[in-house]
């Protein structure tokens, strides 16, 4: 069957013909691909062509697809049941695992998604603080929960409103959204309503609009306020977890939140996301806390060998230094390659994650990452695909590199970036050498 065929198929079945809306295309145009199978860098499409892999499951494979050791530890787990519902040895096994990365990190909650790793947190925050206010970022992006799918509203208070039918308007206003990168918004909005603030939830690198780096002062400043005013910080480090050496970002800057959500890498590819803190903080969860959370298929067996078998690889010698050296061939190599066609493209970059911005510069808040050349994406994209290369299917998503990329492969993708880029240019190709 074709990609096609298997889409027509899907849209009589699925809503949209997908179970995530991104996967649908709507952004590029176009009919999406069926992939069969993933072989490190590669993947193979319905209909028997290969394409190399920049999205990675959106991060979680860092090892790349059916990386041998993760496929041996899931089936040997499967094989042993793929639900308990009771505890199990991998969960204490992949809990010690995440703690030696993060050492801010004394107890943890897995769950299935970093949805509900974010969900929790705000519950636990809202629980052990006995307020209600959330503050979140625009362009941060935390999941489909209720409290968190919300928007600036207008208005000097920013009370968030909701960005999808369903939401009541009574639960996104206790969200308050803040720029991103604006330390004196989060100053002022302390100054007026900082006892009634239970925390902070932000990614402290975004990775949800484009990549974008925090700003100098920026995640201090949140830190600051909230020990000020008795409120917590978490870091929504689902993205940013595991992608470089140091474990997250909070460890490479040597700031310490209150709470960590994680995702995507530390599940490998399996449905896992967790919570972890402070142990007193974590121990108001149920059952020894008041603070309610449960989850039937949560520290599953086969799930939690796919991220223990991930990360004892990740941890071998070597491996972050290739993340490193692939993560920035192809950074240079999609700069110098932009910059030869004279297109203005920047980019962004934390470790094996990169952002792609068509603007002269990088942009610090979704205000200016929406004022970039977006629209030049969708040409980019099938040019890209066209020539065997995966990237998102939207502008403004991050891109993954994985340690099964190899260097030649990175090679070609920027070859086939140059082809592209010079087809995008606004003075169209060969600018160069012309007067
Ligand atoms: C992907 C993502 C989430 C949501 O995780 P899901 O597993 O898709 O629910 C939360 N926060 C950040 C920063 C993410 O990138």
């Amino acid at each position: 069957m074709t990609n096609r065929e298997w889409y027509e198929r899907a849209c009589r079945s699925l809503v949209g013909g997908v179970n995530s809306p991104v996967r649908a295309w709507g952004a590029v145009g176009g009919t999406p691909r069926f992939f069969l199978r993933g072989r490190g860098a590669v993947l193979e499409d319905a209909e028997g062509r290969e394409v190399l892999d920049y999205v990675c499951s959106w991060g979680p494979l860092i090892l790349g697809h059916a990386c041998p050791e993760v496929v041996r530890a899931v089936g040997e787990a499967a094989g042993r049941s793929t639900s308990f519902g009771a505890p199990c040895p991998g969960e204490v096994e992949l809990a010690e695992a995440v703690k030696r990365r993060f050492p801010s990190i004394e107890k943890i909650r897995f769950v299935s998604s970093g949805t509900e790793a974010t969900m929790t947190a705000l519950r636990l925050m809202r629980g052990v603080t006995g307020r209600e206010w959330i503050v979140k970022f625009a362009g941060n992006y935390h999941g489909h929960s209720d409290s968190l799918l919300v928007a600036a509203g207008s208005g000097a208070l920013t009370f968030g409103v909701p960005t999808s039918p369903g939401i009541p308007a009574s639960v996104a206003e206790k969200t308050l959204v803040l720029p991103y990168n604006d330390p004196e918004a989060a100053e002022d909005l302390f100054a007026r309503l900082g006892k009634d603030i239970a925390g902070v939830v932000v990614e402290p690198w975004a990775g949800n609009m484009g990549l974008v780096p925090p700003a100098p002062g920026f995640l201090e400043t949140l830190r600051d306020l909230t020990a000020r005013h008795g409120a917590l910080l978490a870091f929504d480090e689902v993205i940013t977890g595991f992608r470089v050496p140091e474990g997250g970002v909070q460890q490479r800057i040597g700031l310490t939140p209150d709470l960590t959500c994680l995702g995507k890498v530390v599940g490998g590819g399996m449905p896992v996301g967790a919570l972890g803190g402070g142990a007193e903080l974590m121990d108001r969860l149920a059952p020894l806390g008041p603070v309610y959370q449960a989850g039937t298929l949560s520290g599953n067996p086969v799930s939690m060998a796919c991220g223990l078998a991930t990360l004892e690889v990740l941890e071998r010698p070597g491996t972050y230094e290739t993340l490193e050296a692939r993560g920035r061939q192809l950074e240079e190599g999609l700069s110098d390659a932009a910059r030869s066609a004279g297109l203005p493209l920047s980019v962004t970059r934390l470790g094996s994650v990169l952002g792609l911005f068509f603007s002269p510069r990088v942009p610090a808040s979704l205000e200016e990452v929406k004022a970039t050349r977006g629209d030049l994406y969708p040409a980019f994209f099938h040019g890209m695909m066209d020539r065997g290369h995966a990237f998102a299917p939207s502008a403004f998503e991050a891109l993954f590199v994985s340690s099964a990329h190899t260097e030649e492969q990175i090679a070609s993708t920027v070859r086939g970036a140059a082809e592209v880029f010079r087809t995008l240019a606004p003075q169209g190709p060969g600018k160069e050498g012309r007067s």
